[in-house]
């Protein structure tokens, strides 16, 4: 290994450049051929610091990143393996990890993951046992684990992170949750796909601002028509191409040469303006057939050099009507103000009043009834009753109310009282994954992500400082169809964790 990723990051004085290896659904055959190519030329061609590859993209099974990875590995050049959250529980999950670090790759990306596509037979079981922030926790606790045990080098664990989004909420739920992301343990970020350097230069300096210590990369993809399709019908989640940039690749590749050097010419200069506004280095994605075309890239960027701000306009277009953070021009006067009509009352902020009331009522550990709940719960116990209380009361109001999928373990009162088993088919705990559009939940387009929800019912009760406040820890499976009432009394359940957890104010 002549060079290690980790360490070229973390000096400020480099700007590191990375590719990204997308795996296709063989062992053996020219797509694998092809994807060792590439990392071998970056690796003589020097300026590659590692690739990474990609874990099930799509949700599609795809020849492990680990194994390939491995290859790549013995080879010299660092590898950083996306780990996802969706085709394993946490126990795969521990172990696929510790046996990345016996192969001694260490640079993790901890991502929450696409959702589960088509496989042997149809449709895969999606798991999402934990998201990406308690991946990140988990991956950051195994460190620990393995150098008492003898290991000398922790894991260096990524996150992603995607600025483009157009709604005030999805914006500051990102932010947030890479904030908690970094808290968990993240040691380094990659944004997700985009080409507006409005978002860019927000995330940027949200970041300077946090005064957040680690670096932050920038995703670079070298545009082909198909990708730009994919990418502006909202069909690679998180990603954005906007219809005008759209239409103008599309044009530019009826003569494929010319279309290729356009977007060799794009890359270079997003490249260039990247560096200049900070980024310590760039994800560069979308090579599929030869390390030429990253090479013909960063000989471009090097000649661009310090003139970049001369091709800032090329990407400065703002969508219309998206929120920009520090854009209080667009926040006040494109952006009518939030008012729910009689219906979004009804649906959701009604019922988050009544729940938030019953919340304080019943479920708060230092109220002064707390204590006679406590051993009603431990009587109903003890004389093997929990079901009367579960089958009478409890099922009977969360299940119309709140779709409850009876886990056993509530998460309900951090997502503004909306539950995450069955209003997220990822069963995000800690934040919104990075597919939502529009509002719109990537899963389910015609619904509307359960974050968003959660950040109008806190913004409507004027409590839009919870948002996202706690760090939730994973559901216990071991209360699944279980009383949670009960579970929450007798200090079974996650909240159990106090400090970690606040009562609703
Ligand atoms: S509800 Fe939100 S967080 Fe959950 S999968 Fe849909 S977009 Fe992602």
């Amino acid at each position: 290994m002549l060079r290690i990723f980790s360490e070229e990051l973390m000096n400020p004085d480099n700007f590191v450049i990375t590719i990204e290896l997308v795996p296709g659904r063989e062992s053996f055959g020219r797509n694998t051929d092809t994807l060792i190519g590439i990392a071998k030329d970056a690796f003589s061609d020097g300026r590659v610091s590692a690739v990474s590859i990609t874990d099930n993209p799509g949700g599609n099974p795809s020849l492990s990143p680990d194994v390939l990875g491995y290859e790549i590995f013995r080879h010299g050049l660092d590898v950083i393996v996306h780990f996802t959250c969706r085709d394993m529980n946490r126990v795969g999950m521990e172990s696929r990890a510790l046996q990345l670090a016996r192969m001694g790759m260490k640079n993790i990306l901890c991502l929450t993951g696409d959702y589960s596509g088509k496989g042997f037979g149809g449709r895969g079981a999606p798991v999402f046992d934990l998201d990406s922030v308690l991946l990140t926790r988990m991956v950051k606790g195994l460190s620990n684990r393995m150098m008492t045990s003898g290991d000398p080098d922790p894991f260096f664990s990524g996150c992603g992170v995607s600025p483009f989004k157009t709604l005030k909420s999805e914006c500051l739920a990102q932010y947030k949750k890479l904030d908690m992301k970094i808290d968990a343990g993240a040691s380094f970020a990659i944004t997700q796909l985009g080409y507006d350097i409005n978002k860019f230069n927000e995330l940027i300096r949200y970041h300077n601002e946090k005064n957040a210590h680690i670096p932050v990369m920038a995703s670079v993809f070298l545009l082909s028509p198909k990708a730009a399709r994919a990418m502006n019908k909202h069909r690679v989640p998180g990603a954005h191409v906007s219809d005008a940039l759209y239409e103008k690749v599309t044009q530019e590749w009826k003569i494929p040469k010319e279309g290729l050097n356009a977007a060799i010419e794009r890359s270079a200069r997003l490249g260039a303006i990247l560096k200049g506004i900070g980024f310590r280095g760039i994800h560069i994605g979308g090579v599929h057939r030869s390390f030429t075309t990253v090479a013909r890239i960063l000989d471009r960027m090097e000649k661009i050099g310090d003139d970049w701000p001369a091709h800032m306009n090329e990407f400065s277009g703002k969508e219309k009507n998206a929120y920009y953070v520090y854009d209080k021009i667009v926040e006040d006067k494109n952006i009518p103000a939030f008012k729910p009509g009689l219906k979004e009352r009804v649906i959701n902020h009604w019922p988050y009043g009544m729940l938030c009331f019953a919340h304080n009522l019943f479920f708060n550990k230092t109220a002064g009834l707390a204590p006679v709940y406590r051993k009603l719960a431990a009587f109903l116990e003890s004389h093997d009753k929990e079901w009367v209380l579960k089958h009478c009361l409890e099922d009977p109001i969360k299940i119309p109310l709140l779709s409850c999928q009876s886990c056993g373990d509530c998460g309900i009162q951090h997502t503004a009282f909306l539950c995450p088993e069955s209003g997220c088919p990822k069963h995000t705990r800690n934040g919104p994954c990075g597919g939502s559009r529009n509002g719109a939940c990537e899963v389910y387009p015609d619904k509307e992500c359960i974050w968003v929800r959660a950040y109008k019912r806190l913004d409507y009760a004027g409590k839009l400082s919870t948002f996202l406040e706690d760090k939730v820890p994973p559901r216990n499976w071991e209360l699944n169809k279980t009383s949670s009432w009960i579970n929450f009394h007798l200090n079974r359940d996650h909240q159990k964790e106090k400090k970690q957890i606040k009562q609703q104010p």
